[in-house]
């Protein structure tokens, strides 16, 4: 697709100025610019189909399925858009007088209160703006309430092997060692790995639970037990609770604090780069350790954002819990897990699923059979869903599995969709047993196949030389 200045046409446009009604002014030459402003000319048609065609370049859970697994790429629904969108919300400023901001203070109580119930915890903030953020400030917690006791030997954060990459990197920039454990066989925590490394120098534990393979640790009680009984905290990786919300508690699993993507589970499109939500709950003994944001009470140790967050993100999630109701939540977490099994199902007899048990909302494949009779990877495979119309899914995570595809449908997707999607599994399957080239080529239909992904993620060309 050509660059809107490679459309330029000089003398396009669609701008008509309005006559000047006061008087001309000169600006003062020292505040001109030297050259013409290079501003590409197009007609307001031209426009139009330029835009419409980036649109066209995208690809999202509005255009088809998008099995991220670890993602929840699911559909959010346009009433959660809507209420955002309400100007007495949109046009509120942080610092505006209490009495101007109550209906804000409300939303985020109100949501404070419904996520607490949902996730079993006293306090809320709103402030991180993402997972990572989230989680970033929940350990600062628990290095907080470690450091008010003048308990300074707790210098570790204990990781299983299938946490999500963020999970050791934040321990590691809240400055503490970061401690592996590898997983059991099962794929769940090893406990004797665990007990070996608990001790007085135990910070804490960061899960996520369902964890990174779509299974749930039935020895979570036991877990969290072990790490308090160190003197550790627990902490809870809640980006994954579109698996278990309505169900069960990370708070009732004996963690002291958790974040929620609110743009994962709770109705923000993501993926396009935010903004999002990392909502972290606490017990309420960490309760005075929590960020101070101008509409909302807190303790005020720590700042991570400025104000109250990204607030109409949690507009989003208040209006997506209330729609859903204390039916509709567990309703959803039960469709999603449902789906992800149903699709599981439809799959075994395509590729090998990595733990052949029934999964929460997620199930990872293992190709590292198909890839040794073959030669086609995940990653060609992956690329090859793409010409069948549909998003890859997650690749090579959790590390634990080797080529690993991880797949998420989520609880939007009906069984017919799901039917589909096992057919086009199934042909690309059979395509690279057929033509392990074309594969490797994949994919054949998009303007961008297969960058240098070291590449574009260090050194990204994001400005076109022209
Ligand atoms: C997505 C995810 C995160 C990080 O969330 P971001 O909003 O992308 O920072 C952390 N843990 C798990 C398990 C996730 O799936």
């Amino acid at each position: 697709m050509k660059l809107i200045f490679e459309k330029s046409k000089p003398g396009h446009g669609c701008a008509i100025l309005p006559p000047l009604d006061v008087a001309a002014c000169e600006l003062p030459s020292e505040l001109r610019r030297d050259s013409v402003l290079r501003l590409p000319e197009l007609s307001e048609t031209e426009i139009s189909r330029h835009y419409t065609g980036l649109v066209h370049e995208v690809y999202g859970v509005n255009s088809g399925f998008y099995p991220l697994g670890s993602c929840t790429m699911k559909y959010n629904p346009r009433i959660d858009e809507e209420m955002a969108a309400l100007p007495l919300f949109t046009g509120i400023h942080p610092l505006a007088p209490k009495e101007a901001t109550e209906g804000c203070r409300r939303v985020l109580e109100e949501a404070g209160r419904l996520l607490g119930e949902i996730s079993g915890m006293d306090a809320m903030t709103f402030q991180p703006a993402a997972g990572a953020h989230g989680e970033f400030t929940g350990v600062l917690l628990i290095k907080q309430y470690h450091d008010a006791r003048g308990d300074e030997k707790r210098r570790k954060i204990i990781v299983p092997d299938s946490a999500h990459g963020t999970n050791p990197a934040t321990a590691a920039m809240c400055g503490y060692e970061v401690v592996n454990i590898a997983s059991a066989p099962d794929g769940c925590v090893d406990l004797e790995a665990l007990k070996a490394v608990l001790g007085d120098d135990t910070a804490g534990l960061m899960l996520t639970n369902p964890n990174t393979v779509g299974l749930f640790d039935p020895n979570i009680l036991e877990i969290t037990r072990l790490v308090h009984e160190a003197g550790g905290l627990c902490y809870y990786d809640g980006a994954n609770l579109n698996a278990v919300m309505g169900h069960v508690r990370p708070g009732d699993m004996g963690f002291d604090c958790v974040h929620m993507n609110l743009h994962k589970t709770f109705a923000t499109p993501h993926g396009g780069g935010g903004p999002g939500a990392g909502a972290v709950g606490c017990k309420a003994f960490l309760a005075p350790f929590l960020p101070k944001s101008a509409l909302m009470d807190g303790g005020n140790a720590i700042q991570v954002r400025a104000f109250a967050g990204n607030f109409l993100v949690v507009v989003k999630a208040l209006t997506y819990i209330l729609t859903l109701g204390r039916e509709g939540i567990p309703q959803a977490s039960e469709t999603a897990v449902l789906n992800a099994n149903y699709l599981m199902h439809a799959l075994k007899d395509v590729f090998t699923p990595a733990f052949d048990r029934i999964c929460m909302h997620e199930f990872v494949l293992d190709l590292s059979q198909y890839k040794k009779e073959t030669g086609v990877s995940a990653l060609d495979v992956a690329k090859g869903l793409i010409d069948h119309g549909i998003h890859p899914p997650t690749m090579y995570f959790p590390l634990i599995v080797h080529e690993a595809l991880m797949l998420e449908p989520t609880e939007t997707e009906s069984r017919e969709t799901l039917d589909e999607v096992a057919e086009i599994f199934r042909k690309v399957k059979e395509e690279g047993m057929r033509d392990p080239e074309r594969l490797h080529t994949a994919p054949h239909g998009t303007s961008i196949g297969r960058p240098d992904e070291v590449m574009a993620a260090r050194n990204p060309v994001l400005k076109a030389e022209l």
